[in-house]
């Protein structure tokens, strides 16, 4: 898989990417992450990403015209030069028109908002299908609308609160996704019995000590009986699930308001 991120600041996911399953998966070719800067297809020479809102109010918006030009390179693999300040789409090195244009078709691009669909493990996986993810963050106080419109093939939130740019975001939805390429994890069962799969929360974990600060570990774990185990597990995971999220029970939660 392929991963493109635009941002303003590519410094943010050196962590995020040079760390443990990230950059194993990285490393053996099991997903390709580009970082872009978008300030790559700005203009002018303060090299500005943002303008003042249109209709006045606080705060500076995310130019449209840097973000288009920005995914049009991205998604037809040009350089910014061959698309930075063309108010139309562009041509490719050759001339050609290229097979990517805003509002046409596209690679699945995800543009994070606030307002998008939730990040759930039903979206990971949706994801992780994909050949090819481009992935927008915003910054200030969001992106021109025309961008959401002409760029985005999805819109995602992390959660309902208000970061101050969609990296982190970005840098979570990678995580996930990768985790489930091919290869990626160790024993590709611990995936399937994760949290949310299944529509339960996973079950409680133990390892040595035996006892910790007088709590002991639930006798059938070390019993050696696979099948009570099994069934031990599945009681507790839905035990939990009832007692703190009870909408994955009921089909409501875990999928995003669209599935609903
Ligand atoms: N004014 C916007 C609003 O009220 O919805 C918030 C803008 S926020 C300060 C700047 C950028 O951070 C957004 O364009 C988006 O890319 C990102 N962002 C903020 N909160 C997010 C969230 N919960 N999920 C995904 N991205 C988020």
């Amino acid at each position: 898989m392929r991963i493109d991120v635009l941002t303003i600041f590519p410094g943010y996911f050196a962590g995020p990417l040079d760390t443990s399953l990230v950059a194993t998966a990285r490393a053996r070719g099991a997903v390709d992450v580009r970082l872009h800067d978008l300030r790559d297809w700005t203009t002018d020479r303060h090299r500005s990403v943002d303008d003042a809102p249109y209709g006045g109010g606080a705060g500076m918006v995310m130019r449209g015209d840097v973000l288009v030009a920005a995914a049009e390179s991205v998604w037809n693999d040009l350089p910014p030069s061959a698309t930075v300040g063309t108010a139309a789409a562009p041509a490719d090195v050759d001339g050609a028109p290229p097979r990517y244009v805003a509002g046409g078709p596209r690679p699945r691009t995800v543009v994070f908002t606030p307002r998008g669909r939730p990040l759930t493990q039903a979206l990971v996986r949706e994801l992780a299908d994909e050949d090819r993810l481009v992935l927008v963050c915003g910054r200030y106080e969001g992106i021109d609308e025309r961008v959401h419109e002409l760029v985005a093939t999805d819109e995602v939130s992390l959660g309902d609160y208000v970061l101050m740019g969609g990296e982190v975001a970005a840098a979570a939805m990678v995580e996930a996704v990768v985790r489930l390429l091919p290869g990626v994890l160790g024993n590709a069962a611990s995936a399937a019995e994760e949290s949310f799969e299944g529509g339960l929360l996973e079950h409680p974990l133990y390892t040595r000590p035996p006892e910790l600060r007088g709590r002991t570990v639930p006798p059938v774990l070390t019993s050696g009986d696979h099948a009570a185990v099994a069934a031990w597990r599945r009681a507790r995971a839905e035990e939990r699930t009832r007692a703190v999220r009870p909408d994955l029970l009921d089909g409501t939660g875990g999928a995003g308001p669209e599935e609903v």
